[in-house]
């Protein structure tokens, strides 16, 4: 049975304060989160009834609208109660939920100041990211001629719907090819990330990841940094060159929708799921289904 497309589902979406029938949580052609990519979004993971580290995600959806010069109308806590009621609402057990922020229609204008901040709040059940072959044997991921913009260029820091062309083009053309997912690299050509995904590679047990000096820091990305310290395993932040992608036994990506997703290869590089990705994802597993409110956030 096919799903059904999220413009038509049952239940309620959470509206710039009020809970809407889902089917009419519906904003203006003329907004200009859609013409000027003024929109900045956040996604969720739902587990057991609790929203993962939803404080993080809230304080950083506030912090992705400042990088754009936009201040979004309700507090962290008022979206992190909102969001709490919506998934009763809606029964989630195990979902994502997506808080998406963006300017509106009161002009057609590059110009942002004028128009006004809108945010939505949807939940519902959880979507596997890959198959579950992929899931299991590692994913395959193929370096994209797309990069990573300069900070300079773009709000690199900023979860922002604009930044993720790059990635719609990368993950098309990766999906064409064959592959699971891209790597892509930044604009001074180091190792940076997958389409919405951190990167770790692995070598005689100490963790590498690159420096997030012009992409998104995740917030499974701190998870997991702190469980390799929980597990004593070192860990090393630097820049990574293409070159040296063939010097790592194991590689995975972090991310809320991915988890902890071991990789099998990257272009004709090689990767086996190891004891450090085995037990990182393990030890991700655990926390997540941790009853502790350290899971929650709230
Ligand atoms: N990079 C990109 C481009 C992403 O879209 C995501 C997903 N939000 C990540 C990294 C991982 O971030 P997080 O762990 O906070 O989900």
């Amino acid at each position: 049975m096919s799903t059904p497309p999220l413009d038509d589902r049952d239940g309620v979406i959470w509206y710039d304060g009020r809970f809407v029938p889902w089917r009419d949580a519906q904003l203006h052609v003329l907004s200009h989160g859609l013409h000027y990519g003024g929109g900045v979004f956040e996604g969720e993971r739902v587990y057991d009834g609790r929203v993962f580290k939803l404080t993080e995600h809230t304080e950083r959806l506030h912090a992705s609208a400042r990088e754009l010069g936009f201040q979004i109308p309700y507090s962290v806590e008022e979206l992190d109660r909102a969001t709490l009621e919506l998934v009763a609402r809606q029964g989630i057990r195990d979902g994502y939920v997506r808080p998406v922020a963006w300017r509106g229609s009161e002009q057609i204008s590059v110009a942002g100041a004028r128009a006004s901040v809108h945010v939505a709040l949807a939940t519902w059940e959880w979507p596997h990211v890959f198959s579950e072959d992929a899931a299991s044997l590692g994913i395959r991921l193929a370096t994209s001629r797309w990069r990573r913009p300069a900070p300079d260029t773009a709000p690199v820091r900023a979860k922002a719907a604009s930044l993720y062309n790059i990635c719609t083009l990368a993950r098309d053309a990766a999906d064409e090819a064959g592959y699971d997912d891209a790597l892509l690299l930044d604009y001074r050509g180091h190792v940076a990330e997958a389409t919405g995904a951190n990167l770790f590679l692995v070598s005689d047990g100490i963790l590498y990841t690159p420096t997030p000096d012009c992409f998104l820091s995740g917030i499974t990305r701190g998870t997991v940094l702190d469980l390799a310290a929980d597990l004593g395993i070192e860990v090393v932040e630097r820049h990574i060159l293409p070159g040296e992608l063939g010097d790592f036994e194991e590689c995975f990506l972090t991310g809320t929708a991915y988890e902890v997703q071991p990789v099998r290869s990257i272009d004709a590089h090689e990767y086996r799921i190891g004891k450090t990705t085995r037990a990182l994802s393990e030890a991700y597993t655990r926390l997540v289904h941790a009853p502790a409110d350290a899971a929650t956030g709230v």
